[in-house]
This record gives C-alpha cells, structure tokens and sequence, in this order.
C-alpha cells in the first residue's frame, strides 16, 4: 500500500487519482490516495501530484499554507512527483511571472500560456521516451517549456517545444495525461521512475 497525495486546489483530481489507481493495479500495489489543501500531509505521502489548473492560485495556496516547503523536502528525500500542466510551472525553476512563485524542482523555465495564444486546446500522439506507443497528450491553455538545465532530461517534443520532462524524481508534462483513460505516464512517474526512491520508501502491502 503507498499514499498518494494530489494536491487539490482546483483541477482534475478524482481523474489523477484514478490514474494512480490503475497504474498501481497493473503493479499489484494498492494506493490510497489523500487531497492536499494544508500542511502536515505531505510528509506521509509516497507520491505527489500536481495538477492543472491556475498556477498563479496553486502556487498561493502552496505558499500560504507552508506546503511548498514539505514539497521541496519530498524531492529532496528522492520520492517522486508528477506535475501536469499548470503543476508544471508551479515546479519550474522560473515562470518569468510574479504571481507565480516557483517551486524549483525541476530545473526548467516555462512561458505560461505560450500554446494558448495560438490555439486554445489540442490533442495530439505523443511519443514519448519509456512509452513504446505514442500517447493520446490533450493540451489545454499548455505552457511551453522554453529552457531545460543540464540534468533535466526532454522525454517528449511538440512542435520542437518539450512538453514532458523530468530531472531526477519529478516528471512534468505540459499536457493532461489525466484526461485519458490511459495510465501510462501515472505509471512512468511512480512505478517505472528508476530515479525515484518508491520502492526504499514503500514497505510492501
Ligand atoms: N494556463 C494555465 C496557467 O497558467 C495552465 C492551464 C492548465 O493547467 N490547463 O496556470
């Protein structure tokens, strides 16, 4: 059993946590999955996840509650992290916007809203590297990845932006891998994540 933690500020959540559900299955690990609105739950969370939504009133929520510090010490300790969309320039290094206060754990810079102000929501065949099928990505008001540090790997391009990335335990995606009945990068970040401590972290059910 490991605890699941989706931070639920706004956005898909019951969708992610069915994600996570199902990608457990296919391990034969059962998770049970908590919302995240205030401190203290963090630290009793194998995973995290991150989801859409408005990143300038996620990234309020995270400071004003003293979450953003617990998230930082879970990818510190090597657990792992799957951020999605607007959870992505919450945990960029720099969103190059003042209402959003970075988390800094995956080492990227982001554009907020760069697809959207060409087109508003798109969905696309992803390939993606761990995947051996392309994956169905819906991108909604999608940010735009435009600088990736040194030890952060591009594990998918859209129109030669990356739009999945991870550096170390965290993995991000600019689209909503949520909105699929397809687990496949729940599963990547958690369960096939080499670079996560899941398995040290996790005691077997
Ligand atoms: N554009 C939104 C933001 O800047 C993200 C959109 C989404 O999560 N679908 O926060």
């Amino acid at each position: 059993m490991i605890q699941a933690g989706v931070v639920a500020v706004q956005g898909d959540v019951s969708e992610h946590a069915a994600g996570i559900r199902r990608a457990g299955e296919s391990h034969n690990v059962s998770v049970e999955i908590v919302e995240i609105r205030q401190s203290g739950v963090v630290p009793d969370c194998d995973v995290l996840l991150l989801p859409g939504g408005e990143s300038t009133a996620i990234s309020r929520l995270l400071d004003r509650e003293g979450i953003d510090t617990e998230i930082q010490s879970h990818v510190e300790a090597g657990k792992p992290v799957l951020a999605t969309c607007a959870g992505l320039i919450v945990a960029a290094r720099d969103a190059k916007d003042d209402r959003v206060d970075t988390l800094d754990i995956i080492d990227v810079t982001v554009d907020r809203n760069a697809f959207g102000r060409q087109i508003d929501s798109f969905e696309a065949p992803l390939n993606i590297e761990g995947l051996d099928e392309p994956f169905p990505a819906v991108f909604i008001r999608a940010p735009v990845v435009d600088a990736v540090g040194e030890d952060t790997t591009v594990l998918a391009r859209w129109d030669n932006h990356p739009v999945a990335v991870q550096d170390g335990s965290v993995i991000a995606t600019a689209f909503h891998p949520e909105l699929t009945p397809d687990s496949r990068i729940h599963d990547l970040a958690f369960f096939a994540n080499k670079n996560s401590k899941i398995n040290q972290a996790t005691s077997p059910d």
